[in-house]
């Protein structure tokens, strides 16, 4: 017998076909599905800096290249970096930038460097300059490609810009010959600047043109620098050169050496909601405020889907039944009917397709119809195994969730055959796992099971409708090894 505390041992199965433990999955009230990381849809609410907690608009973030303007990593170990104060005699030879040449009496001034508290890099390590205010100031490395990089950056923005006119066009024209549908310019007095402004296009392409025909593309050159004559024979000391992710974090310099090491500005974090793609109803939404850790909207199948977890089983034996306890909870506010079935009996679900609307054909003209091919990576979960659960046939009843019932000590012992134990919203189960006598020892035991739960739906309705679902969800049960 083994005992199992992680999560991951028991997957449920998205309805995209991912396996994923039940703490990473979502649940959509409003398609009543199962949901995962893959197959919903990310987007940035705000950023912030994890450290000073400043918030900032995506078009700030932008400008400062997603990274906190205040706030350093350390080159070295990339702990945050604090800064430190020292009393310092004024001189004036010292003074880095020069500009404080009117202090000439003898008072200490206080000066500030950066120091990591982990690893004790600081910034006088390499050289830099303490600083007279405690924060921003610091000196900072301009990339010697910059100038390269922005004329790339233009071309490609360029390009970028010509296609999506081109796609406008063809819309439009696509439109027209059709005659049906609304033309943009023609018929809700929109004009084409208007409609280029709203798909986010400049207002006209002449800029974008001359980027194009203005950029130099790069040579690709056959002589290249030779290696200095003792790139082998030179000692290599370890405490000078820097390691591969020291270098990498600040892909505009990669210092080949500790005394090159810059601070790093801090990057930004980002708070996310999380959108379900098939009806475009929010999964999660967090507080905007960046200190908060609460959500606003938090549909999580943790709180909606009854958790399964293994309490133990036996050594799963080729052609022997093995004993299986598992423990099923109810996280919903209301009674649950339950019934353990086979995977092969659920009823098949289709992704409904949507209309398409007149709306939607205007936002595809403007380019900004949501992605969908994500449809094509949908798949359906390979959950065959060489071990079955053996399901009864009774319905189990779960009581709801009572938070006040976690303090109860007793738990109820059931004589029934099936039923171990019951105590408030739990439930534990003796079952037995059937295990073909075909399987080879050493493969992995995993077994399938399939539940079928009612589901009280608490989503206002917009039109009356029942609130009472059926719902089902499989999973598959991470046995060990077959002994
Ligand atoms: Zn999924
Ligand atoms: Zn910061
Ligand atoms: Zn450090
Ligand atoms: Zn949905």
């Amino acid at each position: 017998m083994a005992y199992l505390t992680q999560p991951d041992y028991v997957k449920y199965v998205c309805s995209c076909g991912q396996l994923k433990p039940i703490t990473s999955l979502y649940f959509c009230r409003h398609c009543l599905k199962i949901r995962c990381g893959f197959c919903i849809c990310h987007e940035v609410d705000s950023h912030h800096c994890a450290n000073c907690l400043e918030n900032m608009p995506s078009s700030e973030a932008r400008l400062k290249k997603n990274r906190c303007s205040s706030c350093f990593d350390c080159p070295s170990c990339f702990h945050t970096l604090s800064t430190r104060a020292t009393m310092a005699q004024q001189r004036q030879a010292q003074d880095p930038a020069g500009g404080d040449a009117k202090v000439e009496n003898k008072q200490p001034k206080k000066m500030y460097y950066l120091s990591c508290f982990n690893c004790r890099w600081t910034s006088r390590d390499v050289g830099i300059p303490d600083q007279s205010v405690a924060s921003g100031g610091w000196p900072e490395r301009t990339n010697p490609f910059l100038s390269r990089y922005n004329q790339l950056l233009d071309y490609y923005k360029a390009i970028a810009q010509q296609e999506k006119q081109e796609k406008l066009e063809r819309e439009r024209k696509k439109f027209a010959i059709r005659g049906k549908y609304i033309t943009l310019t023609d018929k809700t007095g929109l004009t084409g600047a208007m409609a280029r402004n709203i798909a986010g296009l400049p207002s006209s392409e002449s800029g974008s043109s001359a980027a194009i025909a203005n950029f130099t593309p790069s040579q690709a050159s056959e002589e290249v620098e030779e290696l200095p004559d003792d790139i082998y024979t030179k000692e290599v000391n370890l405490k000078q050169i820097t390691s591969m992710p020291q270098r990498l974090a600040a892909p505009e310099w990669q210092p080949a050496l500790v005394a090159r090491l810059h601070p790093l500005a801090k990057l930004l974090s980002i708070k996310r909601s999380q959108r379900c793609r098939a009806c475009d109803h929010n999964l999660t939404k967090p507080e905007y405020n960046p200190g908060s850790i609460k959500f606003k909207i938090e549909l999580l199948a943790y709180y909606h889907v009854p958790e399964v977890k293994i309490i133990s089983y036996e050594t799963i034996k080729p052609g022997e039944k093995s004993a299986l306890l598992l423990k099923l909870t109810n996280p919903t506010a209301h009674e649950m009917q339950l019934r353990l079935l086979q995977p092969a009996d659920v009823p098949p679900v289709e992704e409904k397709e949507e209309p398409r609307s007149i709306e939607k054909s205007l936002e595809k003209s403007l380019n900004l119809e949501k992605d969908t091919s994500y449809r094509s990576i949908y798949r359906t979960a390979d959950v065959s195994s060489s071990c079955v659960v053996v399901t009864p046939a009774t319905t189990l009843t779960l009581a709801q969730r009572d938070d006040a019932a976690e303090y109860d000590d007793d738990s109820q012992h059931d004589t029934s055959d099936i039923i171990l134990w019951r105590k408030s919203n739990k439930l534990a189960l003796r079952l037995e796992v059937q295990t073909d006598s075909a399987a080879q020892s050493g493969a992995p035991a995993r077994a399938a099971l399939a539940l079928e739960y009612s589901y009280r739906n608490t989503v206002p309705p917009a039109a009356p409708a029942p609130n009472h679902h059926t719902l089902y969800a499989t999973l598959v049960l991470d046995l060990g090894t077959v002994g």
